[in-house]
């Protein structure tokens, strides 16, 4: 599984290309902060790892759903506000199932209501992250995890944040109103 740097990249990537133009000013016109948020929803299904779990109901169907829920709810007027939230949260899950996995249950219960099992991609784009962080070769691999994350979605999240600002910047692309 990805380190939150990992995870923080791919929420800003799949955050800042479907959020839609002009949706962003209940954050105000502070772009750190959108896309902190896109980072936020990216990270947050690891919140489970505080309590004592992981890749709990927080990395399942059933949560994406539930994100999609409250977002919707809170945004109501802004849909492309709260998909763009929930698409986020969602690469958690996918950056998790492609992620090696060490602790079992290996993989994460991603269907779950609908089904219980544990689901791990047979092929592992990111390293499984070491979680004993008071030896050397452990904080060696986490430097070469993230360096490998960074360098995988780094361009990811880079470019859909460009195409993001030239939207709202280029009239040719968005003849709307600029914000
Ligand atoms: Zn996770």
């Amino acid at each position: 599984m990805p380190t939150p740097i990992g995870h923080a990249l791919g929420g800003i990537a799949a955050g800042a290309a479907v959020a839609g133009r002009g949706n962003h000013r209940w954050l105000g016109s502070h772009p750190w902060l959108i896309l902190s948020v896109w980072a936020l929803c990216g990270v947050l299904p690891d919140v489970d790892f505080l309590v004592g779990g992981h890749r709990g109901l927080t990395h399942t169907l059933g949560a994406v759903a539930g994100v999609g829920c409250v977002t919707a709810i809170l945004a109501r007027r802004r849909p492309l506000l709260w998909l763009a939230a929930t698409a986020a949260y969602s690469t958690h899950l996918l950056l998790d199932w492609l992620g090696a996995d060490d602790a079992a249950p290996l993989g994460l219960m991603a269907l779950w209501p609908f089904a219980d099992a544990y689901y791990l991609s047979p092929y592992s784009l990111f390293p499984a992250v070491c979680r004993h962080v008071s030896s050397v070769g452990c904080r060696v691999d986490l430097v070469e995890a993230v360096v490998w994350e960074v360098l995988i979605l780094g361009p990811t999240a880079a470019l859909a944040v460009w195409l993001r600002r030239r939207q709202r910047t280029d009239p040719r692309v968005n003849p709307l109103r600029p914000d």
